[in-house]
């Protein structure tokens, strides 16, 4: 610990003409103001040192929240898993059973057909034997036959034969009606075997599409818990590394205020250094004009403003306002606000390939570390028009972070790459933006559209 302030101081030091350079526009009374400031938000930051556990217990206690609705929604897709299951087996047994019935109703349909062609076959024959009996005089043939017999009992014979043959078409006939009947009737029977058969089919398929609809809302729901946890988590800081980048974003403020402070004594030394050499030029020169004292006064401020400039100017691509953009590249995927039930803190910008990621503004390096939520992660302090803002830019790519706490950076600097660690599907940067200091509720955060370029 004391080796980090030690090191710090020199990197104050280091840092002091940069930071006097680019806060030179600001009056030593408005920079007063501003150190009051900064010492509140630095008691601020105190007083939130204690809200950590309770931010925590409440991240834990949505997590669990998450966790037994997973649980429940995990119980309802495994239900409907049951229940689809069973009635695809049901689906299939009825299949099999309409195309057993279709096949048996198939050879009915045959058999009638056979049935038929017989009688058909038979009637022709008993019509042929009507038409041969009207063209050899019928009945009368029948009398022929009758009359022919040799006796009595002959004749009874030949009736008998006569009658047995009349009957013995007829019984055929009545027969292979009846079997024809039979089939009919097994085959009407069968049919409406086979529509009930294909009711409850269309009864199932109904309810396995149900289901199926039903599980796909249910697995719809699983992943936006997933998210949801993913999101939570991503989000939750463990108490050490809240504690620690609570203690580290104090030092970097701490490093503000005492830059504030050299930054005024630097002023107010110029300032009586400027008032001295006018009032000996002035009576140096007392017979000339007045002009040349005045014009010694602006050269100073704005050799200061150059000084400026060329500090924060790193890159061209650099925006020209306060801030500029984060991300070399990439689309907004996420925006700030409530997603899943929970407030999304921050901006993603994603983007494939090696995108380097830059400081969106001059300030102070409050954290550089690797997080198990937010990954490769930088926090940065700025002061900019006499307000703090705090920026945060996670999941960067392993091995890329290029600063560490305490160092001064500038707008545009590249401070890593873009990339895909921590809680993270998918390479993105993760970008906050908070109005003050960062608190471990991130009541500070605010939307950067319309702020930062994005
Ligand atoms: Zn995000």
């Amino acid at each position: 610990m004391k080796k980090k302030v030690a090191k710090l101081t020199l990197v104050s030091a280091l840092s002091i003409s940069s930071i006097v350079a680019y806060t030179a526009t600001t009056s030593p009374a408005y920079a007063q103001t501003s150190l009051n400031e900064l010492n509140e938000e630095k008691s601020n930051i105190e007083n939130k040192q204690n809200d950590v556990k309770s931010k925590l217990n409440d991240s834990s206690n949505k997590l669990s929240d998450i966790h037994s609705e997973q649980e429940s929604v995990e119980t309802e897709i495994q239900r409907l898993n049951t229940s689809i299951s069973s009635t695809q087996v049901k689906i299939t047994e009825k299949k099999e059973q309409i195309s057993t019935t279709k096949e048996e109703v198939e050879k009915l349909e045959k058999q009638i057909k056979e049935v038929t062609a017989r009688i058909e076959k038979r009637n022709e024959l008993l019509k042929e034997r009507a038409r041969s009996y009207q063209q050899t005089g019928g009945m009368v043939n029948y009398l022929d036959v009758l009359m022919g017999s040799q006796s009595f009992s002959d004749f009874i014979d030949r009736v008998g034969a006569v009658a047995t043959i009349v009957e013995a078409d007829q019984s055929i006939i009545k027969e292979q009606e009846a079997d024809k009947k039979l089939l009919e009737q097994s085959q009407a029977d069968l049919k409406s075997k086979l529509n009930s058969l294909e009711t409850m089919l269309d009864d199932l398929e109904t309810l396995n599409s149900k289901l199926n609809s039903e599980k796909k809302e249910k697995d719809t729901l699983m992943a936006q818990l997933n998210e949801e946890e993913n999101h939570v988590q991503a989000e939750m800081l463990s108490l050490e590394e809240e504690e620690q980048l609570l203690k580290d974003q104090e030092v970097a403020m701490e490093k503000a205020i005492q830059l504030e402070k050299e930054r005024q004594a630097e002023l107010a030394r110029k300032a009586a250094e400027a008032k001295a050499a006018a009032e000996r030029t002035a009576a140096q020169k007392a017979s000339s004009s007045k002009s040349s004292s005045s014009k010694t006064a602006t050269s100073t401020s704005s050799s200061s403003g150059n000084t400026s400039q060329s500090v924060s100017k790193p890159s061209t691509s650099v925006s020209s306002g306060n801030f500029t953009r984060p991300a070399g590249a990439g689309y907004l995927s996420s925006g700030l606000g409530q997603r899943w039930g929970t407030f999304h803190a921050g901006v993603d910008i994603a983007a494939t390939g090696t995108v380097p990621i830059y400081a969106a503004a001059d300030g102070v390096v409050i954290s550089s570390y690797p997080s198990d939520s937010y990954g490769q992660v930088i926090f940065i302090s700025h002061y900019i028009d006499g307000q703090e803002y705090t920026t945060v830019y996670a999941h960067m790519r392993k091995g890329s972070r290029l600063v560490n706490a305490g160092d001064t950076v500038s707008k545009g600097q590249r401070i890593g790459t873009m990339g895909n660690t921590g809680d993270s599907t998918g390479q993105h940067l993760h970008f906050e933006l908070h109005k003050g200091p960062w608190n471990p509720a991130k009541s500070n955060a605010i939307n950067p559209i319309g702020i930062v370029p994005l």
